[in-house]
């Protein structure tokens, strides 16, 4: 395929690994037998899906035997809020963030128009929560919190391990929607009191329509697709095996360049922030530059439009966003920078551009010389209005 446009959405989605590719085709091909079956053309690829929990279990640094394979992280969130309030009628309270992706947002949401009691919190101009308030917030009723590990849009990340100990101290059941920061930055699950954590396998170099669960084993747990034995018992369906098999190898690619998001991915968004914060005039980071993704950078443009950006930069071929994938086409201003207490115009005035390893200084190049000139564009056509 001949690369005729720049990627800088890779918290949208990312490229599959072309090794990831590879491990997954023969299972799209002639291993084609069902995981559940007794016979040996079964068991084999059995032991496929069983080789990508433990590649799975190892990056995430806990137990193969907490890993459910499931269909997406929205379906991983899913679960772990249905499995959470069904298990104690005294326990039905929420608690959650004014911030996190539309796969809580609306499942709470939804919840909280049923009569669920949500206690949403809020954030403040770096994007942090208070801490304080999240353990005040906390009561006897409590059946989970559900805090997001680091931010879609911003990158901004919360404090999990401290988050995670408040809500354990209390003896609440905590999710963590971690699909950002699997594959961007170590974890240990063994060290960390998360009884929950979701992963999407299209965030980190695997295909869509696969993702983790993570289930602490001593969290008590119901399963929200309910049928077949599958995963424990704690997932029915039949496994996307080609997926599952895709995200084990990606774990395990992600785990040998880990260090080189930290790194070079890193020094890649900090040249592209840099050079724009040198170049473009009134142009600012959103959120807390210090507690965040290194992959992430979403900019502030005063006086432009980001729908009128995207415009521009889509007929350039330079992919980003405003906003999340999620909501784009609904022109709302974000959610996430409306809560950082941003007005509608900053919050309609901002672009998130975010890299992976499959990225290069040439796009950084690309995107520093196509961004400043169309801002320059849409701020010559609104002055002239
Ligand atoms: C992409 C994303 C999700 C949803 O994952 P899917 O696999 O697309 O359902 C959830 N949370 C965050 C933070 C995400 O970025």
């Amino acid at each position: 395929m001949s690369k005729d446009f720049t990627y800088l959405d890779n918290n949208a989605t990312t490229r599959i690994d072309p090794a990831v590719v590879a491990e997954m085709m023969p299972f799209l091909t002639e291993r084609y037998g069902n995981p559940s079956s007794g016979y040996r053309f079964g068991r084999e690829v059995n032991s496929a899906i069983e080789t990508a929990r433990e590649r799975v279990a190892a990056l995430l640094g806990c137990e193969p035997e907490e890993v459910v394979f499931t269909s997406c992280g929205t379906e991983s969130t899913n679960t772990a809020i249905q499995s959470a309030i069904q298990m104690d009628r005294d326990r039905q309270h929420i608690v959650t963030t004014r911030v996190e992706h539309s796969a809580t947002l609306k499942t709470c949401e939804g919840l909280a128009r049923r009569g669920q009691p949500v206690t949403w919190l809020g954030v403040n101009s770096e994007g942090q929560v208070d801490l304080a308030e999240l353990g005040n917030s906390i009561t006897d009723e409590t059946a989970l919190v559900s805090v997001m590990w680091a931010n879609n849009e911003t990158g901004v990340m919360f404090p999990i391990g401290e988050i995670a100990g408040i809500v354990r101290g209390k003896g609440v059941v905590f999710h963590t929607d971690a699909v950002q920061v699997i594959g961007k930055l170590p974890v240990a699950l063994r060290d960390l009191p998360v009884n929950f954590l979701s992963l999407s396998g299209h965030k980190l170099h695997a295909p869509k329509g696969v993702g983790v669960l993570y289930v602490n084993r001593r969290t008590k747990f119901l399963p929200f697709v309910t049928g077949g034995g599958q995963e424990g018992g704690r997932r029915g369906g039949t496994q996307n095996v080609a997926g599952i098999v895709g995200l084990g190898k990606a774990c395990e690619l992600a785990a040998e360049s880990i260090a080189h998001e930290a790194t070079v991915v890193r020094a890649l968004r900090d040249e592209f922030e840099n050079g724009i914060l040198a170049c473009v005039p009134g142009a600012q980071v959103n959120g807390d530059r210090v507690h965040r993704l290194p992959n992430t950078t979403s900019l502030a443009f005063a006086g432009v439009e980001s729908e009128a950006m995207l415009i521009l930069l889509d007929q350039e071929g330079l992919c980003c966003s405003a906003g999340s994938a999620c909501t784009t086409g609904q022109h709302e201003p974000s959610h996430v920078l409306r809560a950082m207490g941003f007005d509608d115009t900053r919050a309609r005035g901002s672009l998130r551009f975010s890299f992976s390893r499959f990225n290069t200084r040439e796009d950084v190049a690309r995107a520093l010389q196509l961004v400043p000139q169309a801002v320059e564009k849409v701020r010559r056509v609104v002055a002239a209005a």
